[in-house]
């Protein structure tokens, strides 16, 4: 009896286990898969060109991570070449013999902002940009680089190189933009993809992704469906960049009339969203944005602005996040005391 009891414990340990550290792996539209569980959400665009990834976790679930793309590249990687003209009755009669090509590596990595939970799987997944896992690499060696490209505004890549900021150890872009926007110079899976720097943010280097066939855009921090969003004012941050950068993701999404869909938004942490989140979640920031003002104009100070609760309404939904109910009033207010910032 004790054997058995033991053993029982032990398997619901592992499970609890394997249950703590699984991967959630979705399909949203398109070549676009959503990751989650790995630190930070990622995104994931696989198919005939190879693998894009926006953000990539943490270091500690890479070999998770790695092995989730790789079973979406073979499972996605197309069986066998479309039969060329007065070919067809060799690929009906001999459907096994065809080879289907390898899978092709993970070849962009785009990075929304410098957080260790976004970043720290960059040089683990960027070293397998170099080799294709169990196929054949030979034919591919020659036109592949040593790693993945990685790609981040400058701003990113000017903190990163100055370190302090937590990121140390991260690998550094390897490519950076420093105006509004970069598109990539062509299809990538068959679609465009267009990176938007959202200026002053969380910080002074946050990217938003927009995959513009499959209609996806990945938000990054500033936006969340389970915590306020973070503003580092030290690093550049503020809550009117906040503000105007989920009105930048609003101004380009589109709704599905009366229904949930349209335009798809993934968070930096939660799940996946559609436009009517992200204006709940502008509505929200505006409005505790308005309230730690109006009590800014009456002369309040901070300890007296964080005791009146100005979240209170939404701490419910939002207060179990990373980001604490006093903390999001303390860098809105110390956003509203620096300088004016943002684009104008
Ligand atoms: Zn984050």
């Amino acid at each position: 009896m004790r054997t058995i009891l033991a053993a029982a414990v032990a398997l619901l340990a592992v499970q609890a286990l394997h249950a703590q550290n699984a991967l959630e792996v979705l399909h949203i539209r398109g070549p676009i898969y959503f990751i989650a569980g790995a630190g930070a959400n990622i995104t994931a665009s696989v198919g005939p060109d190879g693998v894009l990834l926006v953000d990539t976790g943490t270091d500690q679930m890479s070999a998770r991570v790695i092995a989730a793309l790789d079973d979406l590249r073979r499972a996605t990687v197309p069986r066998e070449a479309a039969p060329a003209f007065g070919n067809l009755s060799k690929s009906r009669l001999e459907p096994e013999r065809a080879t289907p090509p390898p899978p092709k590596p993970l070849r962009f990595i785009i990075n929304t902002h410098p957080d260790i939970a976004h970043m720290g799987g960059n040089a683990k997944l960027a070293a397998t940009g170099k080799t294709i896992t169990g196929g054949n690499v030979a034919g591919d060696l020659g036109d592949a680089g040593d790693t993945s490209a990685l790609y981040a505004h400058e701003n990113v890549m000017l903190r990163m190189a100055r370190g302090g900021n937590g990121e140390s150890g991260a690998m550094l872009p390897t490519d950076t933009y420093f105006t509004p926007y970069l598109k990539f110079s062509h299809y990538f899976n068959g679609e465009g993809i267009q990176i938007n720097h959202m200026p002053n943010a969380y910080t002074d280097g946050d990217s938003m992704v927009w995959f513009r066939g499959s209609d996806v855009i990945v938000a990054g921090d500033v936006f969340s469906t389970t915590g306020y969003p973070p503003i580092d004012v030290a690093r550049g941050g503020g809550v009117d960049g906040v503000i105007e950068a989920l009105n930048d993701i609003l101004d380009i999404a589109f709704p599905e009339f009366r229904l949930e869909g349209g335009t798809m938004i993934v968070p930096g942490h939660g799940a996946i969203s559609d436009s009517a989140d992200v204006a709940y979640y502008r509505d929200m920031v505006t409005k505790i944005r308005d309230r730690v003002q109006a009590s800014m104009k009456k002369g309040l100070t901070l300890q007296q602005i964080q005791a009146s609760r100005p979240t209170r309404d939404y701490d419910p939904r939002y207060a179990g996040g990373s980001v604490q109910p006093e903390q999001f009033v303390e860098s809105i207010y110390r956003s509203l005391t620096q300088q004016p910032r943002g684009r104008s």
